[in-house]
């Protein structure tokens, strides 16, 4: 028994997660043999759901073994790999309450699922050429020719891809786009086609030395892209040796990093060797969310066709049906830790291990990059990363997540926790829901309270909650934020000194326009300066001046990522942007040139209390001053990132010496920043603090369901 004991964690299968290991001496019960059981399928037993995991080395092996009977055969997988949550209706987790339901395993799978020594016992989605799902390739106008092999249907899609063409597949969790990353015409018409402006695109090499010829990869990195959840990894791209042989500038416009996959099932693999073998050289296809801008990610054979019809060339199906869609996951290492900015395929829906109460609760989550969150038995249940809640297909995919995670969980939720904007659909949602007690959490709360559950923190801590827009307690936009908090509540201790924000949403894609709002605070008018005409046309220009002088149709705000749309659009290096953030990547891709960043911060000061503006008009100032001096654009950028350090840094050590606190928490879409992040934690830790930063679930609003789920579980803990 001890031996067994030992061995458990020691010797367990690679997919094995032990969260906890406790011993109990019960008496004899006389058994003779060694027995696993069938599952249980009583009603309201709690069982984890597995992720969907990539292809393993062994399975691997098999498919490019000419001898081997599953040798090119895209669906192999085994007990240590394959599709789970994607394919599973229900618990237990068995086949036949899995898509594999329709597939009779033939003799020689049967043999193996039932036999203990084999690698592929009872792997539930078991499948070989003889008896499991195949591929399908559709050319719209051409007949289906569905009794081609895998081979012969991949080396026509490789064509189609050599030719510029666009080509749609069911991968794992859902249709993903594709065509040739090297090819400019094609890059540009899959952008034309998806009605996607410049958000970057992903891509797919065959292998970690190939990603490696085209982007630098350390070695945490590297172990990012070959890890069994194969995530889409952030990575700087090398400067292409010639003309030509490097990536489409369409893929990441303007923006020096890319992201860059692995193959993570057998038919991407088979894919990439059939390239190579056509190509002669190593392939690297775009492989993007097959969706229209951003609705969720189909996963239907024949919705596919109707919504892809006018942006793929061909279509790659299979017969094996996706129940839950997940798209593809985003990773980015930062000081050596790897975290999440998109958390789905591969990671969904593993729990967080909370460590404590038993509440059913029910978090909503936020607007953009939404996600829902579930607790039972000491879990929190985040869902896949669903999207923006802004349309209603993203919306009826939040429906359908919870309806289905709240089954395969087997969760009542007592308590619904939503954001305290009134137009979010999530919390509209939340509103609407009958039943139940409900819990307002505040944005940039929930952000801090977020990374608390993350490294299960008690007490209070410091939390910086730094991101682009969250409704405040005092229905201004807040987003600058230092709070002293803990689960129940939290102080506003300090913010970014708000300024005039001009047009709503406008605002928000228009940075110009918070640049102008910070002129007008900083020099009391905006300079009639000729410099500052050609951010916009002189006709929006005037509005939007006029506006910000009378304080007609403005909102104030404290939001960080506001600040860097105006230092972006001040320097130039982005005036207006096609989504979110875009001006705020491209002004830390700026600086990061002259990284290390050692350049002298800034000056700033700060005045008043509860909340103490943080005021940063002397650092307008001295960055037109470093303009007029004709100091590059990566200069300023550097030292305007070495300002926000220095503030956080200094704010952190008041509240330290002020409420005796010394846990830091870091949260907020701009902790996604690399330079942001990076130079906070090495000069918070220097002064001694014991700083924490998201990495389970994203820095962004894809973690606030989880912030929103640990308060509640508190509240209900505490019998508030
Ligand atoms: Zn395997
Ligand atoms: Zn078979």
């Amino acid at each position: 028994m001890d031996a067994f004991v030992a061995a458990l964690p020691a010797e367990a299968p690679p997919l094995v997660r032990i969260d906890a290991l406790t011993r109990t001496e019960i008496p004899p019960i006389s058994d003779t043999s060694f027995v696993i059981h069938e599952s249980d399928a009583a009603g309201s037993a709690f069982a984890l759901v597995p992720p969907d995991i990539c292809v393993c080395d062994d399975c691997l092996a098999e498919t490019r073994d000419p001898a081997n009977r599953r040798h090119d055969y895209p669906f192999t997988n085994c007990t240590n790999c394959g599709p789970r949550y994607s394919i599973i209706l229900d618990v237990p987790y068995d086949r036949p309450l899995t898509t594999m339901a329709g597939f009779a395993m033939c003799e020689n799978c049967r043999r193996e699922y039932e036999n203990p020594d084999d690698r592929r016992f009872h792997a539930q989605p078991n499948a070989c050429p003889v008896c499991g799902p195949r591929l399908i390739l559709v050319e719209p106008g051409q007949p289906a020719l569905s009794q081609q092999t895998s081979r012969a249907i991949l080396e026509r899609i490789a064509d189609i891809l050599r030719a510029g063409g666009i080509v749609a597949w069911k991968g794992l969790g859902g249709y993903q786009l594709a065509c040739d990353a090297r090819q400019p015409s094609a890059v540009e018409e899959l952008r034309q086609r998806k009605r996607r402006s410049e958000k970057p695109f992903a891509i797919m090499v065959a292998d970690a030395d190939v990603a490696e010829s085209l982007c630098f990869v350390s070695e945490q990195e590297r172990a990012a892209l070959l890890s069994r959840e194969r995530p889409i990894v952030l990575l700087r791209r090398r400067p292409a040796p010639q003309a030509g042989a490097g990536l489409a500038e369409a893929v990441s416009p303007g923006n020096p990093a890319t992201g860059v996959m692995l193959p993570c099932t057998p038919m991407h693999d088979l894919l990439f060797r059939i390239l190579r073998e056509r190509w002669g050289h190593d392939a690297a296809l775009v492989m993007t969310s097959g969706n229209i801008s951003e609705e969720p990610i189909v996963i239907d054979n024949a919705e596919a066709e109707r919504q892809l019809g006018g942006i793929a060339d061909a279509f790659a199906h299979h017969n094996r049906p996706i129940h839950t869609r997940v798209d593809d996951s985003v990773v980015r290492v930062v000081s050596g830790e790897t975290m999440l900015l998109r958390r789905a395929r591969g990671y969904a829906p593993q729990p967080v291990w909370l460590g404590r109460g038993e509440a059913e609760v029910l978090a909503c989550g936020g607007q953009q990059k939404n996600t829902l969150c579930l607790t039972r038995a000491g879990y929190a249940l985040p869902s896949q990363h669903l999207g923006d809640l802004e349309n209603f297909e993203t919306l009826r995919f939040f429906e359908e997540t919870l309806e289905r995670m709240a089954r395969l969980f087997h969760v009542q939720p007592t308590m619904v926790a939503h954001d305290l904007h009134p137009s979010y659909l999530s919390t509209q949602f939340a509103l609407k829901m009958e039943g139940v007690r409900r819990v307002g959490v505040q944005h940039h709360h929930a952000h801090i309270a977020s990374c608390m559950a993350e490294h299960r923190l008690e007490g209070r801590v410091i939390g910086v909650a730094w991101d682009g827009t969250g409704f405040g307690t005092d229905g201004t936009i807040w987003g600058g934020e230092f709070l002293s908090a803990e689960y129940l509540g939290f102080d506003r201790y300090a913010r970014l000194r708000p300024v005039l924000l001009a047009g709503g949403d406008a605002g928000v894609r228009e940075p110009w326009r918070v640049a102008r709002s910070y002129l007008l605070d900083t020099y009391g008018e905006i300079p009639h300066d000729a410099r500052w005409n050609d951010m916009a046309s002189p006709e929006p220009l005037r509005i939007v001046d006029a506006l910000l002088q009378r304080r007609v149709n403005t909102i104030p705000t404290s939001s960080a990522g506001r600040l860097f749309d105006a230092v972006a659009s001040l320097i130039g290096v982005r005036h207006s942007v096609s989504f979110e953030g875009q001006a705020a990547m491209m002004l830390e891709a700026t600086a990061e040139v002259s990284s290390p960043l050692t350049q002298d911060p800034y000056n700033f000061k700060l005045a008043g209390a509860a909340p103490a503006d943080i005021d940063l008009r002397p650092m307008i100032r001295q960055i037109v001053e470093d303009l007029d001096r004709g100091e590059t654009q990566a200069h300023i950028g550097a030292r305007f990132h070495c300002t926000l350090v220095a503030v956080i840094v200094e704010v952190c050590q008041r509240m330290r010496t002020e409420l005796e606190l010394n846990r830091v928490c870091l949260s907020g879409g701009c902790f996604q920043n690399a330079l942001l992040l990076a130079g906070c934690l090495e000069e918070l830790r220097e002064a001694g603090f014991e700083v924490f930063a998201q990495r389970e679930v994203p820095a962004n609003d894809g973690g606030i369901s989880l912030g929103q789920a640990a308060v509640a579980c508190e509240v209900l803990r505490s019998g508030g």
